[in-house]
């Protein structure tokens, strides 16, 4: 087994600061993470900061782990700038809103003041790779050419398109906020998608990836579902052998997850958790969460081999397990959010009585299907949750019987 696909995985019960110190530099340790930090080094730390929810919501990483992992970096003579491109503007006043709602304002005062600092380079700029898949021509957020090494630092969640939001998907916020739509639509199927995540990490090549995966969410992910306590703390230097741990974890396997199924066709990763080295005092069985409930399964089976019936059969899955967004009115704020993020222009904002008192635009989307590529931003971006995944009946049914 490749030693730099090791992933260690190691147990934390809280974001109390000595339980996120002994389970983070346990799992450091383990596998020699941190040995290409050297004094003078700048170290960009690529959070998720997806949009601005305070760190009890589970859908940012904990300032109480960045908060550690600089420590760490900055007793080793290294400064650290901490970044992402949130849902939105990429502007230094919107970002700014962010970093304070997901509580990492303090990260630049007290012992890290002058070692620390959360990105202000707002700057956007043009990439190229003939290597990629996908993406072979990109913008990217500039900062991420200021640092010597890249941290990807994320959260384990469910994700409405790519089955988890973790390691992988991370790297999507190296595209600046606005832009992110338009990639949706120049790949709107969920295969190609995926490529441009695998693009991403290939491109940035972080050195380091860790998962804050102590509260994940699951259901709605990755901005509205619901908390769930997973109790664990992770980090490799490979980002496939991870999301693949991690997809083990929340009952997920290579087919639930498009980028790990990329990944593997591209000799990148792992086919299944088996060709995993797991280090690291907490075991896979016990950190397993078999109940845990996810976004959508609906991309995730397909029958082999091109017959009338397996091809009748597929579409037989596809149709029950299909899902689409849509509105909840009572908790709209008529914000307009997702009617600017959308890609393929398929919302209206129009006038209802089903809009609740607290609208105060008495305006509410409306998504035309016949437009809607599924790309599920409008969910991702609702500041509210009001936006859901809506299953067939037939799908929820199936949902609940495989959680079981
Ligand atoms: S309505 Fe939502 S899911 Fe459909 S294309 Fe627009 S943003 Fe994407
Ligand atoms: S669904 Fe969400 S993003 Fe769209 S208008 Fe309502 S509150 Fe705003």
């Amino acid at each position: 087994m490749d030693e730099q696909s090791r992933v260690a995985l190691v147990g934390c019960d809280s974001y109390e600061y000595e339980e996120v110190k002994k389970a983070l530099d346990e799992s450091l340790m383990l596998i020699d993470a941190l040995s290409f930090v050297k004094p003078g080094m700048k170290v960009g730390i690529k959070a998720n900061l997806v949009s601005g929810h305070s760190p009890d919501k589970a859908v940012t990483t904990h300032p109480m782990l960045l908060r550690r992992l600089c420590e760490l970096i900055t007793e080793k003579g290294a400064t650290v700038v901490i970044g992402d491109s949130p849902g939105g503007l990429y502007t230094a006043a919107y970002v700014q809103g962010v970093y304070r709602a997901a509580g990492l304002s303090d990260l630049e005062s007290g012992e890290l003041s002058g070692k620390v600092r959360l990105n202000q380079n707002f700057e956007v700029k043009e990439g190229k790779d003939p290597d990629a898949v996908s993406l072979k021509s990109f913008v990217y957020t500039g900062w991420l050419d200021e640092v010597d090494a890249i941290i990807g630092f994320s959260k384990l969640k469910t994700h409405a398109m790519m089955g988890m939001s973790c390691a992988v998907k991370n790297m999507f916020g190296c595209i600046p906020g606005t832009t992110k739509p338009e990639y949706h639509m120049r790949f709107p199927q969920e295969h190609a998608f995926a490529n441009v995540m695998v693009d991403l990490n290939e491109f940035f090549k972080p050195v380091l990836y860790v998962v804050d995966a102590i509260d994940g969410m699951e259901g709605n992910g990755p901005t509205a579902g619901e908390k769930r306590h997973i109790g664990a703390v992770l980090a490799s230097k490979r980002p496939y052998a991870l999301d693949m741990v991690c997809a083990s974890m929340i009952g997920m396997g290579i087919n639930d997850v498009q980028t790990l199924l990329v990944a593997n066709e591209r000799g990148l990763g792992p086919a299944n958790v088996d060709e995993v080295q797991i280090v690291g005092s907490y075991s896979l069985s016990d950190a397993r969460i078999p109940d845990f409930k996810r976004a959508t399964i609906h991309q995730s089976i397909t029958f082999e081999g091109g017959t009338l019936f397996n091809t009748i059969k597929s579409k037989a899955v596809k149709f029950a397990y299909a899902t689409r967004p849509q509105v909840r009115s009572a908790e709209c704020i008529g914000c307009r959010k997702c009617f600017e993020t959308c890609p393929a222009k398929a919302i209206t904002m129009v006038s209802s009585r089903k809009a609740a008192p607290k609208n105060k635009t008495s305006r509410i989307p409306e998504i035309d299907r016949s437009k809607c590529i599924k790309c599920f931003c409008c969910q991702e971006f609702c500041p509210v949750g009001a936006m859901k995944v809506h299953y067939n009946p037939v799908g929820k049914v199936l949902n609940k019987l495989s959680a079981r």
